[in-house]
């Protein structure tokens, strides 16, 4: 497959990549409805459970519908990216039921009882939650962090050797707080922690963390990737053959975290478009962005594209482009967002980014009501917060309708 797709531009991988030719000569990959395969004799059956013999086993291991999109996101991810020995990157990607089992499945087949987390304030909301929630009663706890402060950083990394793991989000949701891959990486790198991050926002059109040697990047491709709202999944990508097929496979299963072949090829259709789709959410949004920022009932706007973003140089440096999201403040607090946000007309209120249409939330009452409130003030998600995820309607006709609802 790497060999193939060596000089292949992205857009075509977005279209192309993971292909492989039908046995019924069909254009699309079929929909495996199938919750298990076939064995020719018992002594096929052993080889393939040893691995020995490729082939395909049962549902929950995986479909060749999955394969398919599993394939595709990692040469996607990988895109252009060098291995140690020079060589083109290769990666191994497992396809999961939801972004949150990929999630469970990466800190579960890395973390055991008295290991640490080290993190930032502000993480996806159901992340959160489970290191707050969950994790502890595992025995595993989280130390969250400024990670701008890096001579805090290494001295409370270098002072506690329970730390095992650096969890990474960038842009943050919903804040849109930026950290710099490349130099928290290499801190992580010195002292020896598995690094792993969220790339949901950016999807690898925009932004490629395995630039930077991280062990693990996760997906919810129920946003962008998808980019359709059509289903729920999540993607684990990792670089390192022998645990991806070891430890990690071995969760994945035990879990029950597969995914489906319907979703798969929802998935695989949505990502044919990718390249296109992000073009348009990027040049979308920096427009809404441009009038928010300039509108007198608008406090601040949190989008990593302005130049006043206070991580703007950081989202330039690792960003291609600067991505659809973005949250706004009203002037007014909780009654002023209530009141715009239920004036909106061709904007759609609901939670979930990513889709093909304008998705406005707000995060205190929906998204992130699992968290405390203190820590919710810490993380910058204030009552009158609204996220927004940019679609790709005519930009005018988004703009014009941000205007009514504000008047
Ligand atoms: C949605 C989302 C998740 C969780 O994904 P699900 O598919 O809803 O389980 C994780 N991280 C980020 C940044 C997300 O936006």
């Amino acid at each position: 497959m790497s060999d193939s797709t060596k000089h292949l531009g992205i857009e075509t991988l977005c279209i192309h990549g993971g292909h492989s030719a039908d046995a019924h000569r069909a254009h699309l990959t079929p929909l495996y409805a199938s919750s298990t395969y076939t064995f020719d004799s018992v002594e096929q059956g052993v080889d393939i459970f040893l691995g020995k013999e490729p082939g395909y086993i049962y549902g929950r291991f995986g479909n060749p519908t999955i394969t398919e999109v599993e394939r595709k996101i990692a040469l996607l991810e990988a895109f252009g990216l060098k291995d140690a020995n020079g060589e083109a990157l290769q990666l191994y990607a497992i396809l999961h039921a939801s972004g949150m089992a990929a999630i469970t499945t990466m800190l579960l087949s890395n973390l055991k009882a008295g290991d640490k987390i080290i993190t930032h304030p502000s993480l996806y909301g159901g992340t959160q939650e489970m290191i707050d929630k969950v994790l502890p009663g595992l025995g595993i706890a989280t130390v969250i962090v400024d990670m701008h402060n890096e001579e805090e950083l290494r001295t409370i990394i270098s002072s506690d050797d329970s730390i095992k793991m650096m969890y990474l989000e960038t842009p943050a949701n919903p804040t849109l707080q930026c950290i710099d891959l490349k130099r928290l990486s290499a801190i992580a790198q010195e002292h020896h922690l598995v690094v792993c991050v969220d790339n949901t926002f950016c999807t690898p059109l925009l932004q490629q963390p395995f630039a930077y040697d991280v062990d693990f990047v996760i997906h919810s491709t129920t946003k962008f990737l998808n980019g359709h709202g059509t289903a729920i999944g999540g993607i684990l990508l990792g670089r390192d053959a022998g645990r991806m097929n070891s430890d990690v496979k071995k969760m994945h299963r035990l879990l029950g975290a597969n995914s489906n072949a319907f979703d798969a090829f929802l998935l695989t259709n949505g990502l044919r478009t990718l390249s296109l789709r992000m073009e348009r959410h990027c040049a979308n949004a920096m427009k809404v962005a441009q009038f928010l920022n300039s509108h007198p009932k608008i406090q601040t706007v949190n989008y990593p594209g302005l130049v006043t973003h206070p991580h703007h140089h950081i989202a330039k440096a690792q960003m291609k482009d600067f991505g659809s999201l973005m949250s706004i403040e009203l002037k007014g607090g909780f009654d002023a967002a209530a009141s715009f946000m239920n004036k909106l007309k061709v904007c759609t209120n609901a939670v979930s980014l990513g889709t093909c249409d304008t998705l406005v939330s707000h995060p205190a009452s929906t998204t992130h009501v699992g968290v405390s409130p203190e820590l919710r003030r810490s993380s910058g998600i204030s009552d009158g917060l609204i996220r927004m995820s940019i679609g790709l309607e005519t930009a005018a006709d988004i703009i014009a309708d941000l205007e009514q609802a504000l008047s």
